[in-house]
């Protein structure tokens, strides 16, 4: 499992992997484009040479892209749904290009779940098979807001499902538990393990979100918070991590950042979380 964060490209692409390199990441998540614009900026060719160039130097690995947040893949409108697919469809091609391992989306928003679902399920297969993988596609389970969909497995499961292109999931720590899934007890833990088991599998998971939830189990909100200092809390978050069935390539946090040291601060937890306990006892008898 390697660690990263999603970090900003202000300043160009390359700045993104040189932040990761200053904060000791392994893996690297970023937007491509500005997140709340549908106008897209058109990334010229040598920024896109040096990106790969320098990420083969800094070894940084896996590569995740998020899709920007005004797409909505579940969209019933006409003109939303064909500018969510035409923006998708953008974001994979440059995804692509930048040779980034994953394109990580939520499902969207719709007033009629199976509508959305079935909606969301055609705007994949019509990209996925435009741009065939890498990067995979990721849905990401949701904390279920307002009209969200994916905040219950089996929406997703169903979603990849009537896809029927590759599509993986990237499984978010505080949206599960905003989603009504206990993650401080090994039974909530079971429960949503065995939902994705029973659905599209744990190999699925490529990707996890490693965030503590400002906002109690089942609250359906989605606030992210500093990995310890949320309701799901240390234990809750080593507990979830030791589980041996969960192997995602990587652990990107999206906690926030507030002060400069937030980022390192919450990168030192999560390595911690991630010492087994035999780690801990030999480098302990090591000194
Ligand atoms: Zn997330
Ligand atoms: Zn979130």
């Amino acid at each position: 499992m390697r660690l990263g964060c999603h970090l900003s490209i202000a300043g160009g692409l390359s700045r993104a992997l040189q932040r990761a390199q200053g904060l000791g990441c392994q893996s690297l998540q970023i937007f491509v484009q500005n997140p709340r614009a549908w106008k897209g900026r058109q990334v010229p060719e040598a920024e896109i040479e040096a990106f790969i160039a320098l990420r083969r130097q800094t070894g940084i690995n896996p590569l995740v892209v998020h899709l920007s947040y005004l797409p909505n893949l579940a969209a019933s409108e006409a003109l939303l749904s064909q500018r969510s697919r035409h923006r998708l469809r953008q974001e994979l091609a440059l995804a692509a290009r930048l040779e980034a391992d994953f394109l990580v989306c939520h499902p969207g928003h719709a007033s009629v779940n199976d509508t959305g679902v079935q909606q969301v399920a055609a705007t994949v297969a019509a990209v996925v098979s435009q741009i065939p993988p890498p990067p995979l596609l990721l849905l990401e389970n949701t904390a279920g807001q307002g009209q969200e969909l994916g905040w219950h497995i089996s929406q997703l499961d169903q979603i990849i499902k009537l896809s029927g292109v590759p599509v993986g999931l990237c499984l978010d720590t505080a949206h599960a538990f905003a989603a009504g899934y206990d993650l401080r007890h090994q039974v909530g833990i079971d429960r949503l393990l065995t939902e994705i088991a029973q659905g599209p599998g744990l190999t699925a998971i490529r990707v996890i979100h490693l965030n503590d939830s400002r906002v109690p189990l089942g609250s359906r909100r989605d606030r992210h918070w500093h990995l310890g200092q949320g309701e799901i809390g240390l234990v809750g978050l080593r507990q979830f991590l030791s589980q041996a069935d969960l192997r995602p390539q990587a652990l990107i946090l999206e906690t926030p950042k507030k002060q400069p040291e937030d980022d390192l601060r919450n990168l030192a937890i999560a390595r911690l979380l991630l010492r087994r306990p035999q780690g801990l006892i030999s480098s302990l008898a090591q000194t």
